[in-house]
């Protein structure tokens, strides 16, 4: 199957393409361009024409087409949902939750497209501002490139193609290269919906060159990017006056206090750990359990996490499957061993068969160890204790990172001082980090980004506030 790109509401050959291979078992399945300079620059072209039918297309032409969107993702529901498993790995079932998020996500953009308003300003509540009548607009910025990850290959570029073309923007979407498919996808969706010829255009490629291209561009008005820190703080200091969103990694934290029903939310746990093989920005990292329940948490936590099933994505029963990269693996495995030989124990897994890597607990591992102050972003966790609650915190916040924290605890006192000193995007009270609905503001404090999506919050970045007033005779 050869992959072509999508520009100006066609698809365009090129002169180079890459194969791409399924992670789990290294069969091809696609032959992909990969986009020249001169691509790139064609689409910003169609983009920059399409801006202007955009941003005069009445609020409920645009939720129409979102809608519409939506529908045709939901008609094709396991189609959708197969391609996400084959290209990145992600087991079918999770892959099927993925896809009803990403409806979820075009919904919630076609809702917020008709409610995107200003308010009026009351001038003359300072001096010289009497007489005039005044009130703000949100006007769509334009150009708006979308760089995306492999990880949630469709509700990722929901969550920038979605405000995006709610605000009235065009958009040129360059997404991760092991995940193409999903994206080609959702641009054939939006065609049939009736988006506009250029207002959505995918060109895949080196996420360096294409990058650079998008990045370095004066008709592209703003970076919206889901990535590495690596990749952020690149972009971040080659976008120049755009605006820039991040959302980049972490390593997130789950505290459990005494007194927490821990059969009753182990499931939960083990899945925020280990679920799309950790490689989930939010997965849990870090477990702070408090000294007086820390045993038992570890045999449960051992237990559940030893009744995942390793296999094929496309199986139903599959909760564990290939990482992206084979180097990831290799990656993992370098510092599972050196946290082990800094005196982390190991308390399951830490082997891997190709590119599976089995799910993996370490108990008391060093702060400085990378498993714990790095991302490790993938099925790795592990656990420490902690006597006193602020201790705990502490912990947590010691870290370059801070998108979410999760906190068990029956003490309501504990719980409010977590919201409070825990220095993160997101607080999640008796859940896990892991825990995301698509309308919620989200996005990370420190090395973990800046600016919030969640289709409302993400519209406010992807529009210009203007001020209009009017001086009464
Ligand atoms: P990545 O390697 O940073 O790649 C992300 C995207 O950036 C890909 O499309 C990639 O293209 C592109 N890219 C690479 N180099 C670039 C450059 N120099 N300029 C512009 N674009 C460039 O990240 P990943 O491995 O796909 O995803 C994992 C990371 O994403 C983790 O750190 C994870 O925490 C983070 N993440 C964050 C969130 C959040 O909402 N905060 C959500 C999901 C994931 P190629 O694929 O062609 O290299």
């Amino acid at each position: 199957m050869k992959k072509l790109l999508w520009i100006n509401g066609e698809f365009v050959g090129t002169e180079k393409y890459l194969p791409l291979y399924n992670p789990f078992n290294g069969e091809k399945i696609a032959e992909v361009a990969a986009a020249s300079d001169g691509d790139v620059l064609r689409a910003i072209d169609a983009a920059e024409s399409a801006a202007k039918t955009m941003a005069e297309m009445e609020a409920f032409k645009r939720a129409d087409i979102l809608q519409g969107v939506a529908d045709l993702i939901k008609e094709e529901r396991e189609e959708c949902a197969r391609i996400i498993a084959e290209e990145s790995s992600k087991p079918l079932r999770a892959a099927r939750g993925e896809v009803d998020r990403t409806i979820m996500t075009y919904s919630f953009a076609a809702q917020e497209a008709r409610r995107i308003h200003g308010e009026t300003v009351p001038l003359d509540a300072a001096p010289g501002g009497e007489g005039r009548i005044a009130y703000t607009v949100k006007e769509p910025l334009g150009v708006i490139a979308a760089i995306t990850p492999f990880n949630f290959p469709m509700n990722l570029v929901a969550h920038k193609v979605g405000p995006a073309l709610a605000a009235g923007n065009s958009v040129v979407l360059k997404p991760a290269s092991q995940t193409p498919l999903s994206a080609y996808k959702i641009a054939s969706y939006f065609h049939r919906a009736g988006l506009p010829a250029g207002a959505l255009n995918v060109v895949t490629g080196s996420g360096k060159s294409v990058g650079d291209v998008l990045i370095k561009d004066d008709r592209v008005k703003k970076v919206t990017f889901t990535g590495s820190p690596e990749v952020g703080k690149y972009i971040r200091e080659n976008a120049g006056l755009k605006k820039v969103t991040l959302e980049l990694g972490s390593n997130s934290a789950l505290i459990v206090d005494e007194g927490t029903d821990l059969a009753k939310v182990m499931p939960r746990i083990v899945t925020g750990s280990f679920s799309n093989q950790g490689q989930v920005c939010i997965s849990i990292q870090r477990i702070f359990v408090h000294e007086s329940i820390s045993e038992e948490f570890t045999a449960l936590f051992i237990e559940e996490s030893k009744k995942l099933k390793v296999g094929n994505p496309l199986d139903e029963e599959t909760d564990i499957s290939a990482m992206i990269t084979s180097n990831d693996v290799t990656r993992a495995k370098s510092w599972i061993q050196a946290a082990i030989e800094n005196g982390a124990e190991l308390a399951l897994g830490g082997d891997s068969d190709q590119q599976v890597l089995y799910p993996t607990i370490l108990l008391n591992a060093k702060e400085t160890d990378k498993i714990s102050c790095e991302e490790v972003f993938a099925p790795v966790v592990h656990i420490n204790t902690f006597r006193e609650f602020d201790e705990a915190i502490a912990k947590v916040n010691d870290s370059q990172f801070g998108l979410q924290a999760g906190v068990y605890t029956k003490d309501l006192n504990k719980a409010f001082k977590a919201t409070k000193s825990l220095h993160v995007g997101g607080v999640m009270i008796n859940d896990i980090p892991t825990f995301r609905v698509d309308h919620m503001p989200y996005g990370g404090v420190k090395m973990s980004g800046t600016g919030r999506e969640g289709i409302k919050y993400a519209i406010e970045e992807m529009t210009e506030l203007k001020l209009v007033s009017f001086k009464l005779d």
